[in-house]
């Protein structure tokens, strides 16, 4: 569904991804392990058309969305990148949320289809009631963010993120931001979604959650995929030394 081809990044002479393959099938659930700063967002901000690639190629469903081929063979970004984000139909949930703090829980889910989607409202509140439910904020549905607690907030923006019906979800460390004792209620509600068959890439460092539901997990470091298989190939038998170090400090 995602085929990621020899990506490359950089932020003025910083080079922040250096040449990625990866792809993720439909329903694959690929978990991103990484030390901070190996270009785990950025990777993740790319396939999802927040940021362009300088070279190599990211198809969505086989098309090069937002980007075009020009003579020589290179793909250039065509520019709107909110229109490719719109035609990629993939969702983004963030480290902070991201809400819209004068908006209600609702108001949030229901902002995308209606404006960017064109979804008629009464049908866009019918569906922002259904995945509020689905995530179990039934009873939150017109509170503002600043009312909910963090757990709450980050199943807002999941909901919010399912509003698009994506094709693909990305999550960049949902959990990292929440008290302990929330982050079971967003795992908890991530995998329901990997369950019904859902395509996510997930960064995260709760290793349990990898080991749990990952179909594979990539290892990142210095902009580039040193390893990749099943949890048990990447979490109890590494092959890099980087690998086994890296977890050593996790778990
Ligand atoms: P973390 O685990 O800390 O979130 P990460 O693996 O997500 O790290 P990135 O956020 O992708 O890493 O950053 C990779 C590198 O790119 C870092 O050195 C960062 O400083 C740099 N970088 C990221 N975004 C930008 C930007 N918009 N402008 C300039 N440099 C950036
Ligand atoms: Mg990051």
């Amino acid at each position: 569904l995602i085929v990621c081809r020899n990506v490359h990044k950089q932020y003025g002479a910083q080079k922040v991804l250096c040449g990625i393959d990866l792809t993720v099938k439909r329903g694959e659930v690929v978990v991103l392990l990484g030390p901070s700063g190996s270009g785990k967002s950025t990777f993740l901000r790319t396939i999802n058309h927040l940021d362009t690639i300088d070279w190599g190629e990211i198809t969505v469903a086989g098309q090069h969305i937002g980007y075009q081929r020009i003579p020589g063979g290179q793909l250039k970004p065509t520019g709107g990148l909110a229109q490719a984000r719109a035609a990629a139909r993939i969702s983004m949930v963030f480290q902070h949320f991201n809400l819209f703090n004068h908006m209600t829980a609702l108001e949030n889910v229901i902002e995308a289809p209606i404006r960017v989607f064109k979804m008629d409202p009464v049908e866009a509140r019918q569906l922002g009631l259904r995945l509020l439910d689905e995530v179990g904020l039934q009873n939150h549905v017109n509170h503002l963010p600043h009312r909910l607690s963090g757990g709450q907030q980050q199943r807002v923006a999941i909901a919010r993120a399912l509003a698009i019906s994506p094709r693909v979800m990305l999550f960049d460390e949902p959990t990292s931001a929440l008290d302990p004792e929330l982050v079971g209620e967003v795992l908890a509600v991530m995998r329901k979604l990997a369950d019904a068959g859902m395509t996510m890439v997930v960064v995260t460092h709760e290793i349990r959650f990898a080991r749990e539901v990952a179909d594979r997990v990539v290892f990142m470091d210095g902009g580039l995929v040193v390893e990749a298989g099943t949890p048990a190939e990447v979490l109890d038998n590494p092959q890099h030394e980087r690998t086994r170090r890296f977890l050593r400090i996790m778990e």
